[in-house]
């Protein structure tokens, strides 16, 4: 019996509400946020999932061997749709002249219409393609290797405009009303950002009043930076509605309505302009006593932030499939150029320095893909699965990786490179849009959770089921007797728990795997016991201060992160290997050791830098230069302030 596949216990379930984290000595702010975000998580957090797992020591090797395949009908329904697409894209989409001009053709919005693309997920009773989350993510992919304005088009109209939301907590009066409109193409957008609301919703004031009857809600506010909205007909609106009072005490709340955008009092204020995304139909919306029917509330009064989060949850898995799209046009791009440009001797390729660039951009590139299709395959498979730990780290770890590979793609390009493509073609060399592509990247790491609030999300899910056993005891708002009842649970739980992630693993992992991803996965399995181990010291030794050590917090998460990146990968390898000819074979063989070489090089790292760092150093650092006046600092500049 392999003790890699041997579940260990699960920790006791939740205790009461509020319980978990001890608020007492935050400001009413940072309390306001955490008790609504807390409220709002998702109770499928009950059950574990392979990334959840990982921190908490265990490697089921079950969960992720074999790589799930895509059922053969599924892809050739994903093929039919995805041939026109590229189709369309080759024959009728000027992306340079789309970001030249910052507007997307009308023909083309028709043509993508036309063909289903702003439905490719809604089921075919209400008009859409009904194909899996898997082939969306193969259009995304396309998408995004070719128009990023496109991809941002379709995925804020999709993955988080008015169907995904529809699809998770519409009823169906909604469904037969909305859906048939969005699946033929009017667009929607989500509109949650506000001046003063970014990555923390408490502090929303776009406001739904119920009118006397109830029958109605009058909605006011700005919303900041809503995409498709210059466009869309139907949105999603989050508001505060009034309070609500639980466990004695009043808490705020948020609510989910679909709006039409032709109510009165709905007026669009500004179009926004960015760096990249030139073509974005982004913008201001204000809501003047927007007279709101009830039936127009998604999920149920209250649950706004939930539905915000749920949606953002898959939502958010549709950049990690435009990233690798975006990665094999880079690795495209390089390919021709490291061949034909000859500098000191010999093709630039050649060159270990470029080299190294190269097999990074190919091995992050095959590695990003196997985690957006592994958790792709996770919907497909249950559309209520958790896949809130694998989404969030497939769109961490391949925003930042699609970002190296357009930086190293541009320093392989050299000057042209940093050249626009409507200048290299005036003067006759290839129109290679690197310089657009860079742009338009940039924005990943930023919205549908910002990679510093993804690392956030991902440890407080880490640290999840330890405050389930602990968090009681620690949380000095409770009653002495509560906090002592809960000290024995835990101690109880500690005495098998613990010694078990110094326990070696023997194995588990399916015959016929080839020996380097063998050696690969059982690094995994070792780590992972690493990882719950050091987290559990660093609860011990900071106790809820840990909260507030963000960059380490920040170094487990990426620790975890890297694992399931090495996983999947290897996962993926071994499945493509099987039933391939032996040079290809190699080929996957090579991705894959590569990837997890180099990935266990990080972690090496990022294990040494949870003992050895400067971060106390850095942040009274970061603190001075926020307060004083630093003339070293500030010297020789034009002032602006
Ligand atoms: C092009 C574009 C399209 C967008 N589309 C939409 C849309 O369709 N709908 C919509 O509702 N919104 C949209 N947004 C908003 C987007 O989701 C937000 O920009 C994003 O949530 C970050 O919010 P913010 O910019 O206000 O940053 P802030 O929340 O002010 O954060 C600023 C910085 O601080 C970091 N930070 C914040 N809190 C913490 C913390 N507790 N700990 C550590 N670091 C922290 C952030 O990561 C960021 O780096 C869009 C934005 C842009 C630019």
């Amino acid at each position: 019996m392999s003790t890699l596949n041997t579940a260990p216990e699960r920790p006791p379930a939740q205790n009461d509400e509020g319980t978990l984290i001890d608020t007492s000595k935050m400001n009413a702010g940072q309390r306001a946020a955490l008790e609504l975000t807390e409220a709002a998580r998702d109770a499928a957090a009950e059950k574990s999932s392979f990334g959840s797992d990982l921190f908490m020591g265990r490697f089921d090797p079950s969960k992720i061997l074999p790589f799930p395949e895509q059922r053969a009908e599924d892809r050739d329904q994903g093929d039919a749709f995805l041939q026109r697409l590229e189709k369309f894209l080759r024959e009728k989409v000027d992306a340079d002249a789309i970001d030249r001009t910052g507007e997307i053709p009308d023909d083309v919005i028709k043509g993508l219409a036309e063909m289903g693309t702003f439905g490719i997920k809604i089921n075919g009773q209400y008009g859409g393609l009904g194909l899996s989350q898997t082939n969306y993510s193969r259009a995304a992919m396309l998408l995004g290797s070719y128009d990023a304005n496109l991809t941002a088009l379709i995925s804020a109209h999709q993955s988080i405009g008015v169907p995904q939301p529809l699809i998770m907590f519409g009823n169906e009066e909604q469904k037969k009303k909305y859906l048939p409109r969005v699946a033929k193409g009017e667009i929607s957008a989500f509109a949650l950002t506000e001046h003063d609301v970014g990555s923390d919703p408490a502090t929303m004031k776009t406001s739904a009043e119920p009118t006397a009857d109830g029958q109605y809600f009058i909605l006011n506010g700005e919303k900041l930076w809503c995409t498709n909205l210059i466009k869309a007909g139907i949105l999603v609106v989050m508001a505060k509605t009034p309070p609500k009072v639980v466990n004695g005490k009043s808490r705020n709340q948020i609510t989910a309505f679909i709006v039409d955008v032709n109510t009165p009092g709905v007026e669009i204020t500004h179009r926004c302009r960015f760096m990249g995304l030139k073509a974005l139909y982004n913008g201001v919306v204000r809501f003047n006593n927007v007279k709101v029917p009830r039936e127009n509330i998604l999920h149920a009064e209250g649950k706004g932030l939930k539905v915000a989060l749920s949606t953002l949850n898959t939502g958010r898995l549709t950049l990690p499939a435009a990233c690798v799209g975006l990665g094999k046009r880079c690795l495209e791009i390089v390919k021709k150029w490291a061949n034909d440009r000859v500098q000191w001797g010999a093709p630039i390729g050649k060159h270990a320095a470029i080299a190294d660039k190269i097999a990074k951009i190919a091995a992050n590139t095959f590695a990003t893909e196997s985690m957006a299709l592994f958790t792709s395959s996770i919907v497909d498979r249950d559309k209520k699965a958790d896949i809130r730990i694998e989404a969030a780290m497939a769109k961490l770890w391949g925003t930042e990786a699609a970002w190296r590979a357009i930086d190293e793609t541009m320093q392989i390009r050299g000057g042209r490179g940093y050249e626009t493509a409507d200048s290299l073609r005036a003067r006759g060399d290839a129109p290679i849009p690197v310089e657009r592509m860079m742009r338009d990247c940039r924005i990943n790491m930023i919205f549908e959770g910002s990679s510093e609030i993804m690392r956030l999300f991902l440890a407080r899910e880490a640290l999840d089921p330890h405050l389930k056993v602990s968090g009681a005891v620690l949380n000095s708002q409770l009653p002495m007797g509560k906090r002592a009842a809960a000290a024995m649970k835990a101690g109880l739980f500690y005495a098998t728990w613990y010694p078990r992630q110094w326990l070696p693993s023997f194995g588990g992992l399916p015959s016929g795997l080839n020996g380097k991803l063998k050696a690969h996965l059982k690094y995994v399995a070792r780590n992972s016991r690493r990882l719950a181990r050091r987290l559990f010291h660093a609860m011990i030794k900071f106790g809820p201060k840990l909260e507030r050590e963000q960059v380490l917090l920040g170094r487990f998460v990426d620790i975890g992160t890297e694992l399931f990146a090495m996983a999947a990968t290897c996962s993926r390898a071994h499945s493509l290997m099987r039933g391939a000819s032996p040079a290809k074979s190699a080929e996957f063989l090579s991705l894959a050791d590569y990837f997890c070489a180099s990935t266990r090089l990080r972690i090496e790292t990022l294990f040494h830098g949870l003992t050895h760092n400067a971060d106390a150093k850095g942040y009274r650092l970061a603190q001075t230069v926020l307060k004083e006046e630093m003339p070293v600092l500030s010297d020789g500049i034009v002032k602006l302030q």
